[in-house]
């Protein structure tokens, strides 16, 4: 337990002036006094909200509301509440789909029926479809921007995928557009876009139907990348099957919106999908030993799965804690070594999903439970995996499943679908609606023998909660990810933390507690949350982990967990199947809590400030008795507590003059200067008896008030958390709202009144709030503890002759040097016993 005595506040005493324009008289004494603070510590009133520049001194308007120029105006189509307005509206494109893989070429030929509803304002003369995949085409714009950074180094796996761009196309093929007659419809491909001419403009409430055939080859994910391709396992210990994953593999419609009508920005690779919600009849064929798994219910199971394990399923319907194998190991085992040569097609009907993913394999055990959700549909969480995600995945991933239907349920909304499913392979995390990719699986240790890690374990269990929370952002809560990233990585990886607290205790989160983004807020490599998905640096800090924070920071700190949770439901719950904005969530937010957020979202989503605040001193007062007995032993008492100067200290026992002569003593030398007069006693009783009861009441309050000095050095305005800690042990923690900088968003004074004696204060003592900076939050401050690591001096150059396996031997000193020592000495300017080195 440290000591005070360290302990220095400024003494400070100050009168108690009453402030001529306020009636004191009506106001507690608390209000009173601070008023009598601000009256002079407030010399100018900040410009008021509006579009008006500060053009004297250097005032910042922190809580100035969001401008038409940071958040569009509200309209019929969304209200200034941040609900969809009473006009809004939403295209619908449903899809009737055959699809069949190519197992031995790696292809998909498909064709689809697509039927457009316009249920805009407007009428539409063409069509924009989105052919992601032609990002991979060798002269895609994503393709051709690839930047190269100046360190001149290359991976191997960058030197395999230009080798594999070079030798062959990827993307897209479009076969035909027609039709429902049959007849050809103009189209054109625009990089990653489709542009189908309509043979007659589509009128508001109209629908229209044509058709798409195509071919696409699969892509080795792990060498091009993606969110999509197949993995094939071909070591001497594997089988040489592959796994698929289908995904943006065909031509969905691209979005039309009241914001920005057709979303017609390429896909670059990085910022991803908004599209269209609509009902899907999807027919998969692929090899007759294949699972699939996939978007929608399967509805011709007792076709494709053999009676066993149509008994299988049955059984997992009603098992709600553990999963059933569907497919066993055995069975997946077996599939594996025979390879089937015919095929088989798989039937799927999805409603209301704004996509539609797919994966297949003879590898694939798949295992499924079901999950009860309160007042809404019992769902179906499944996985599918090959050998090697064991022992892991038959453990966690369904399980994992079942917990985020659960905690993301109880949040937001009910999982709406019949299935969640998750699949492993060689994408590492990515999400489809009711279907998710997640890549971790255990390692073999230096024996062979599976194993796995805790970073395994956690890893997996955290991107499938990650994924299929993504079925809720943006899958159900259709966001736009090619603008803004953060409204459904940053919304869903709030919620991740939150499932992941819930897992177990103390469950090694990566994202979401403020103390882990302290580093990348201070960092000088950023931009803010509210910049194109596509421009973003640091996307994992910038999109995932900084929105998640601010979340919990409003959670846990700004609104509070009961009021927050309520906003963030009505948010998910009114744009439930479709499509919001940021200002959207933001004004959602807002008003649902009842808190003014504008300073909010301005500090953690349109700037690149940070929290931290100083708390650069702490002044302690008392109240002037004005009473001159109390007053002048108080400053006696003072005045003898300093030390004495050092030359009358140094004088001591010198002869004075009046040691000589003591008739040159008077009143003077016998009175103390501070002491009470007979005068000031008068006049104190005169003007004490002035004072009506409650004024001198107030002299003879015993409190203290602190006094304490911030300062805000990282920009972001922020509550401030105070704790004071008291000489007699015990402790008070103020939370102060962010306002408190509304008058000056750099330096502030505030006042703790207390009958306690403070001994320290510290700021944010809970670490909640991001504060960058702790050196800074303490009064007195503090001696930072650390811990010196011994280490041994760096090795000099290395020893060359050891480098070359050589032992000192007679022969090996006497090597004949590169160049003579008598003649290269001055030369080479090395000499010495083995002569010259040659140049490095
Ligand atoms: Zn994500």
């Amino acid at each position: 337990m440290p000591s005070f005595q360290h302990y220095s506040v400024t003494l400070l005493r100050f009168e108690l002036i009453p402030c001529q324009k306020i009636q004191m008289k009506n106001l507690s004494l608390f209000w009173a006094f601070l008023i009598a603070i601000s009256c002079a510590v407030v010399g100018t009133h900040p410009v008021s909200a509006q579009a008006v520049q500060q053009t004297k001194g250097d005032f910042q308007d922190k809580f100035r509301q969001l401008d038409p120029e940071d958040a569009p105006t509200p309209n019929d189509y969304r209200a200034a509440s941040g609900a969809p307005g009473h006009k809004y509206w939403q295209q619908k494109v449903d899809y009737k789909i055959n699809v069949s893989l190519n197992e031995a070429t790696k292809t998909l030929s498909g064709a689809a029926d697509i039927t457009y509803t316009n249920n805009s304002p407007d009428t539409l003369t063409y069509l924009w479809l989105m052919l992601d995949q032609n990002d991979v085409k060798k002269n895609s714009i994503a393709e051709l921007t690839q930047t190269t950074d100046e360190t001149g180094r290359i991976s191997f796996n960058q030197v395999r995928r230009a080798q594999a761009m070079r030798d062959s196309e990827g993307g897209f093929t479009i076969t035909k557009v027609t039709n429902p007659a049959g007849a050809g419809l103009m189209f054109d491909v625009v990089d990653t876009l489709l542009r189908v001419d309509l043979a007659e403009p589509l009128q508001p409430g109209q629908s229209v139907a044509f058709k798409v055939d195509w071919t696409l080859p699969m892509r080795d994910s792990r060498l091009i990348g993606g969110r999509n391709g197949y993995e094939c396992f071909t070591k001497a210990d594997q089988d040489g099957n592959c796994i698929f994953l289908a995904a943006q593999w065909f031509p969905r419609a691209a979005v039309y919106s009241d914001y920005e009508g057709w979303h017609n920005k390429s896909f670059l690779g990085r910022g991803e999908f908004t599209l269209e919600f609509g009902d899907y009849e999807v027919a998969i064929t692929v090899p007759a030993d294949f699972a699939v798994s996939s978007t929608g219910d399967l509805v011709n199971a007792n076709e494709i799965l053999s009676p066993a394990q149509q008994e299988r399923m049955a059984k997992a319907r009603a098992s709600y804690r553990d999963p059933v194998y569907i497919v066993t190991p055995q069975e997946a085992a077996a599939a594996e070594k025979a390879k089937a040569a015919t095929t088989k097609t798989w039937r799927f009907k999805a409603q209301n999903v704004r996509d539609f993913a797919w994966a297949g394999s003879r590898k694939f055990i798949w295992d499924a439970m079901a999950v009860k959700q309160p007042g809404a549909n019992d769902v179906m969480a499944m996985s599918f995996f090959p050998k090697e995600g064991d022992p892991l995945w038959s453990a966690y991933s369904t399980k994992s499943i079942a917990h985020t239907i659960n905690v993301y349920g109880r949040l937001t909304f009910a999982y709406p679908y019949p299935v969640a499913q998750s699949v492993n392979g060689p994408v590492g995390g990515m999400e489809y609606p009711m279907i998710t990719f997640n890549g971790p699986r255990p390692e073999k240790d230096s024996a062979g023998n599976l194993t796995y890690s805790d970073r395994s374990k956690y890893g997996l269990i955290s991107v499938i909660i990650h994924e299929v929370g993504h079925i809720w952002f943006p899958m159900v809560v259709n966001s736009d990810e090619r603008q803004w990233t953060w409204m459904d990585e940053g919304l869903n990886t709030f919620l991740q933390y939150v499932a992941e607290q819930e897992w177990s205790e103390a469950y090694p989160s990566r994202r979401g507690d403020p103390r882990d983004i302290t580093e990348y807020m201070r960092s000088s490599n950023q931009v803010p949350i509210m910049t194109q998905s596509d421009s973003v640096q640091r996307l994992g800090d910038n999109a995932y982990g900084k929105p998640a924070t601010a979340l919990v920071v409003l959670r846990e700190t700004v609104i509070g967990r009961a009021r927050f949770d309520r906003a963030f439901k009505e948010y998910a719950t009114r744009w439930r199947f479709k499509r919001p904005t940021p200002y959207d969530f933001f004004r959602t937010m807002e008003e649902s809590s009842g808190t003014d957020l504008d300073w909010f979202w301005r500090a953690w989503f349109y700037s690149t400030d940070h929290v931290d605040i100083s708390l650069t001193n702490v002044r302690e007062g008392t109240i002037d008795t004005q009473n001159p007995d109390i007053e002048s032993a108080r400053r006696i008492a003072e005045r003898d507590a300093k030390p004495i100067e050092l030359g009358q200290l140094n004088n001591k026992g010198m002869k004075i003059y009046a040691d000589n002569d003591p008739s040159v003593l008077d009143y003077y030398d016998r009175t103390d200067p501070l002491s009470p007069t007979k005068g000031q006693k008068t006049r104190a009783a005169t003007a004490r008896a002035a004072l009506s009861p409650e004024e001198r009441a107030v002299l003879d309050v015993k409190d203290r008030f602190y006094i304490l000095s911030l300062e805000n050095k990282g920009g972001a305005v922020s509550p401030v958390i105070l704790k004071f800690t008291f000489k007699d042990g015990t402790s008070d923690t103020v939370a102060i709202p962010a306002e408190i900088w509304r008058y000056d968003a750099r330096k502030v004074n505030w006042t703790y009144m207390t009958a306690k004696e403070v001994s320290q204060v510290e700021l944010d003592p809970r670490q909640e709030t991001a504060d960058v900076d702790r050196s800074n939050n303490y009064f007195p401050t503090r001696i930072e503890p650390t811990r010196l690591e011994v280490f041994k001096a760096a090795q000099g150059p290395r020893n060359q002759m050891q480098d070359n396996d050589l032992a000192v031997t007679q022969e090996s000193t006497q090597t004949k040097p590169a160049v003579s020592p008598k003649a290269g000495a001055g030369a080479t300017g090395a000499g010495g016993a083995t002569g010259a080195r040659p140049n490095r």
